[in-house]
């Protein structure tokens, strides 16, 4: 390592804490033996983690701070929470303490946190069988705290800075959850960084350094934002499993499995903690975590591996993924054969072909993935496509099967992607289609007309036949949601959340004939998106009222302009609501604005129409919202204007 892998940011927080770029990767490399060495250590590593830049991984920095809380377990270090790098801006108190998390790296220490948990409970007098876990997936993101109004860094868990721009840049709530839920993460999809942002970013922590930070928001980031990659997930909306303890006791893994890959966003372990309040309240926290809330999280496994080959797959996109086949070997409890590379370009530039050898990282439970190539070997890299023998084209890092309408790895994974999305019927697997597809059945609408005896003229039994036939028909009669319909189509960028977005503003075969002038003036659909949807549209129109015409029963999505009550005063109008509200959480207020045709605004703006003050509002919000010609009302007043 020298001076030149760093940049200026980083050599000044390294020098701030006394170290250079030599002593800071010896240090790190032996763990030092005094206490004040590994508090440097721990101080040092810690900032350059906070500014973006981490050099060593949790495993590493949670082994460093064990070693000071086995030399001094009351060192002020191990009982605060790791304070964030204040870069010349003040820091305001935050509305509520935010603490780190206990880690446990093992069932037993579970077991050992139920255990207390019981003790608890019995010590005022609440029944075992009422003990209930809340399980949910462990953010590795950039910790803030939403009051409604602002949000906050966690700073040193008491007092943060003011990092509200990222709102006013247009970063979203994750699951449209509203704002004011208190502490959570600002993430990055994890879809979205490898497809896009890898390019630019290192890693994911980059990004959420600059989308909080003071300077001019990059041009990339700021697009993540508005496409709503990068987004602020609030912890109490965040998917999870909740049931009691002994659930966990007896089926730990499945659920630790599930809770672990249930997000697109990167995680570093699950949580676990109680949900009744009397146990919180009776357990309390240190001055480092609360006592009833434990994360578990798992060391990472690595290997090193011999690629025996590289086959190449053809995606339902077209786009073909490099799938290298290993030696088998043992990670983490499994016997690992192949993995996934992450795309052609990195098999050409990093040389994996057969007798490669790369390094392998399991973390728990999740899929494993290459790190990097230890030796290279020759790329081995296709010409043609392994299904249709297209010959194949390159597309930024990715080779691409251009065989749109005659490939059947495409048309295969098309159309399992179907019914897989309707999700109505079963039969239709990869198995059924594969067979299907061989008979030269290419196209969903052909699927419909297949009659039980053709079913069994292709080689099913009699049974499974009349079954198939009996599914199709049940795809149709069954009511699916017209959003879901039109996801299984698979357009890219048309996942359901965009599907039910534009379907709250067109109806479903009108909105084959939108353009993109018309779709980007429709909340979260940026210019390129909304291109690549309306040539995504044109490329499946004559397939889809093929579809469409066989008479599915679909439930139309409401549309925003049918849930305006007409005579509103606020129909139409741009509201803001700030503060703590009296009368319901802000963001029932919010949702109801917007059911009587409001546009809910986050910050007032010009085009500001009310500004709804709650409790705890501050004089300068309200002088600036006047300034600006904004109309500013109490809640009550509110509430007797909306009637
Ligand atoms: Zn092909």
């Amino acid at each position: 390592m020298s001076d030149s892998q760093f940049n200026s940011t980083q050599l000044a927080i390294i020098e701030k804490f006394g170290f250079t770029s030599e002593t800071l990767f010896s240090s790190i490399a032996s763990i030092p033996s005094t206490i004040d060495g590994l508090v440097a250590l721990l101080e040092v590593t810690n900032a350059l983690y906070r500014a973006g830049f981490p050099v060593i991984d949790d495993q590493k920095y949670d082994a460093i701070r064990q070693s000071l809380i086995e030399l001094e377990p009351s060192h002020p270090f191990v009982n605060t929470v790791e304070p964030e790098l204040v870069v010349d801006s003040k820091t305001v108190a935050l509305p509520q303490k935010m603490l780190s998390t206990d880690k446990a790296y093992s069932f037993e220490e579970i077991e050992r946190w139920i255990s207390r948990l019981k003790k608890a409970a019995t010590e005022i007098g609440v029944e075992e069988s009422e003990i209930e876990i809340r399980v949910t997936p462990k953010l590795d993101g950039y910790a803030a705290y939403d009051d409604g109004t602002r949000l906050y860094t966690r700073g040193d868990g008491v007092r943060g800075q003011d990092i509200t721009r990222a709102f006013e840049r247009g970063l979203q709530v994750a699951n449209n959850a509203g704002r004011g839920l208190g502490p959570g993460e600002i993430v990055i999809k994890k879809s979205y960084f490898d497809e896009v942002l890898s390019e630019h970013f290192e890693n994911s922590r980059n990004i959420q350094a600059a989308i909080i930070a003071e300077k001019k928001v990059d041009k990339n980031v700021k697009k993540a934002i508005d496409d709503g990659a990068c987004v602020f997930y609030p912890f109490s909306a965040i998917e999870h499993w909740t049931g009691h303890f002994t659930e966990i006791q007896s089926d730990f893994d499945t659920i630790v499995e599930r809770i672990w890959n249930a997000v697109d966003f990167d995680i570093d372990g699950v949580i676990l903690e109680t949900t009744q309040e009397a146990i919180k309240s009776h357990m309390g926290a240190t001055r480092h975590h609360h006592k009833w809330q434990i994360a578990f999280k798992v060391n990472d496994e690595t290997a090193d591996v011999e690629v025996v080959d590289v086959i190449p797959q053809t995606s339902r996109t077209g786009r073909v993924s490099p799938v290298a086949e290993l030696v088998p070997t043992k990670l983490s409890g499994a016997t690992i054969s192949r993995v996934t590379v992450h795309h052609y370009n990195m098999v050409k530039s990093n040389g994996v072909g057969p007798g490669a050898i790369v390094q392998l990282v399991r973390s728990g439970l999740v899929i494993p993935k290459i790190e990097k190539v230890i030796k290279a070997a020759e790329p081995k890299l296709p010409e043609n496509c392994p299904s249709c023998d297209s010959h194949l084209i390159w597309e930024a890092d990715h080779l691409i099967c251009p065989n749109k309408s005659d490939c059947p790895a495409q048309t295969e994974n098309t159309l399992i992607h179907f019914f897989k999305t309707l999700g109505n019927n079963d039969g239709f697997g990869p198995k059924v289609i594969e067979k299907l597809s061989q008979n030269g059945i290419r196209h969903i609408h052909e699927i419909y007309q297949i009659e039980v005896s053709e079913f069994i003229g292709i080689g099913f039994g009699e049974k499974t036949s009349q079954n198939l036939f009996d599914q199709l028909n049940a795809s149709k009669e069954i009511e699916i949601e017209d959003w879901r319909f039109l996801s299984a189509f698979g357009v890219s960028r048309l996942g359901g959340g965009n599907c039910e977005k534009l379907l709250q503003h067109h109806d479903l075969p009108a909105l084959f004939e939108v353009s993109v002038e018309q779709m980007v003036q429709i909340d979260g659909f940026a210019q390129v998106s909304a291109e690549a949807i309306v040539e995504g549209l044109a490329n499946i129109k004559e397939e889809f009222f093929k579809v469409y015409g066989l008479g599915f029963t679909l439930a139309s999505t409401t549309k925003l302009s049918e849930q305006i009550e007409g005579d509103s005063p606020i129909a139409g109008k741009t509201v803001v609501f700030t503060g703590t509200m009296v009368q319901g959480s802000r963001g029932d207020m919010e949702k109801q604005a917007k059911a009587l045709g409001a546009k809910v605004a986050k910050s007032v703006t010009g085009k500001t129409d009310y500004l709804v003050t709650g409790e705890k509002v501050g004089e300068t919000k309200i002088t600036a919202a006047l300034a600006k010609g904004v109309e500013v009302i109490s809640e009550q007043d509110y509430l007797l204007m909306i009637g």
